[in-house]
C-alpha cells in the first residue's frame, strides 16, 4: 500500500500545448493518503480517466512527477507499479472459468495454493459469483463478467493501490448498490489506497472518505462528502453535488448586509469590498418556506411530491429557486416567501468561495 504524491502534474494530449484549454489535466499537486478511499468525481470529459491512467502508468504525463511513497514511478510501466486496475468494461479471460480468472493474479505472483483457495473463496462470496465458479467466462453476461473484473481487481492484498474507472457502468442497477457496499467493506478490511472514478455523485458520496471533484481538467475541491455539501469551494461544486443543487443568487454586499434584488438580509460575517462578481449560495435543504411578510417573497411555480420530501420550484429575481420541505409540511396560499438558515449561506466571488470575517 502506498501514499501517492502528484507533484506539478499536468497532461496535454497535444504536442505543443499553449493555453490551459489544451490540457486534459491542468497543473495539480496532491497527496493521496495511504489507505484512504477516494472518489474522483466530475462530468464526462473533465479528465478523470486521464488522471487515473497517469497514476496507473498507462499514460506518461507531459509534465510533473508521481511518487508511490518515496519511489518516483513517473516513467515506470504499469507492471512495475504493483497496482490493480478495473476498467469500465470487463477485462476477463474468456477461455478460463470464473474461478481460474479470480485465481490468475495470485498464481501469477506465485502465491501458495492454500492461500489462493481461501482468498478466491472470500472474494467470490463478496461479489456473489459462488454459483458460477466453474463456468467459462465466455458464456457470461456483461454484468457477470464485470463482477469478475472487480473480483480480479480486489483479489490481491499486497497491491499499492486499487484504481477503478467507472467500474459499475455495465452493472445492473440493483446490483450496483450491493457491489459498492462490498467494495467499501473490502476497503475497511484491507485498507488499500483506492481511487474510484465516477460521474455519479451518489456513487462518490456513498463510497468515499474523500471526494476529488474535477471540472475542465482542473481539480476544483477535495474534501469529505460533508465538506463538499456544506461548503462548496466553487459554485460548480454546489450545482454538481446535491439534488437539486445549490441555489445561486446575485448579491451586493456591504459589510454584513446583503442586498438581493429588493430584499436585504443580514449575513453572519463581514465581507471586504471587492470588484469581483458576488453571489450568494444556499442549498434547497437550508431554505424554509414561510408566511408572507416573514421572509423574502418568491413566485412559486410548482410543487413536486417525492417519496420523502417535496421540492418547491420557484422564481426570484429572474432565477430559479428550489426549496426542499418535509413531506408532511402543509403549504398554504399565503406561504410564498422564503427564509434562509443563515449559518448555511456561502458567499462566492467570481464563482469561488469568498470568506468573510467573524463579527465580534
Ligand atoms: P473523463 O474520464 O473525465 O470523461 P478523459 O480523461 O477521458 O475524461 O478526457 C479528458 C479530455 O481529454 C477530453 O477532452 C477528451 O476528449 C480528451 N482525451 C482523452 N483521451 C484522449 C486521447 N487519447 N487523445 C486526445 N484527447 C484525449
Ligand atoms: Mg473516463
Amino acid at each position: 500500500m502506498a501514499r501517492i504524491t502528484l507533484s506539478n502534474l499536468a497532461h496535454s494530449y497535444m504536442k505543443n500545448p499553449t493555453s490551459d484549454k489544451d490540457y486534459a489535466l491542468r497543473k495539480l499537486n496532491h497527496e493521496w493518503e495511504d489507505g484512504a478511499a477516494y472518489a474522483l468525481l466530475g462530468p464526462s470529459g473533465c479528465g478523470k480517466s486521464t488522471l487515473l491512467n497517469i497514476i496507473s502508468g498507462i499514460i506518461t504525463p507531459s509534465e510533473g512527477r508521481i511518487l508511490f511513497n518515496d519511489d518516483d514511478v513517473t516513467f515506470k510501466d504499469t507492471g512495475d507499479r504493483n497496482i490493480a486496475q478495473v476498467f469500465q468494461f470487463p477485462v476477463v479471460y474468456d477461455t478460463m472459468t470464473v474461478k481460474q480468472n479470480l485465481e490468475f493474479p495470485l498464481k501469477n505472483r506465485g502465491a501458495d495454493a492454500k492461500y489462493i483457495a481461501q482468498r478466491v473463496a472470500s472474494i467470490a462470496r463478496s461479489i456473489q459469483v459462488e454459483d458460477i465458479m466453474h463456468k467459462k467466462a465466455q458464456g457470461l453476461s456483461a454484468d457477470e463478467k464485470q463482477k469478475i473484473s472487480l473480483g480480479r481487481g480486489m483479489v490481491r492484498e499486497d497491491v499499492n493501490a486499487i484504481l477503478l474507472d467507472e467500474p459499475l457502468t455495465v452493472i445492473d442497477p440493483h446490483m450496483k448498490w450491493e457491489l459498492r457496499t462490498q467494495l467499501k467493506a473490502l476497503h475497511k478490511e484491507l485498507k488499500h489506497t483506492m481511487i474510484f472514478v465516477t460521474h455519479d455523485q451518489t456513487e462518490a458520496l456513498t463510497f468515499a472518505d474523500k471526494v476529488v471533484l474535477m471540472k475542465d481538467g482542473e481539480v476544483i475541491q477535495i474534501g469529505t462528502p460533508e465538506e463538499l455539501f456544506e461548503k462548496p469551494a466553487h459554485t460548480f461544486v454546489g450545482y454538481f453535488i446535491g439534488s437539486p443543487g445549490m441555489n445561486v443568487l446575485d448579491v451586493q454586499i456591504q459589510g454584513n448586509i446583503a442586498r438581493l434584488k429588493n430584499d436585504t438580509i443580514k449575513l453572519n460575517h463581514i465581507y471586504q469590498d471587492t470588484n469581483k462578481k458576488l453571489e450568494l449560495g444556499i442549498r434547497p435543504e437550508f431554505i424554509e418556506l414561510c408566511e408572507d411578510g416573514e421572509g423574502i417573497k418568491i413566485d412559486i411555480q410548482r410543487i413536486e411530491d417525492l417519496a420523502h420530501h417535496k421540492i418547491v420550484r420557484a422564481m426570484y429575481d429572474g432565477k430559479k429557486i428550489n426549496i426542499i420541505v418535509e413531506e408532511d409540511t402543509k403549504i398554504t396560499s399565503t406561504m410564498s416567501s422564503m427564509k434562509f438558515n443563515m449559518d448555511k449561506v456561502n458567499i462566492y466571488a467570481d464563482s469561488w468561495i469568498y470568506e468573510g470575517e467573524v463579527i465580534l
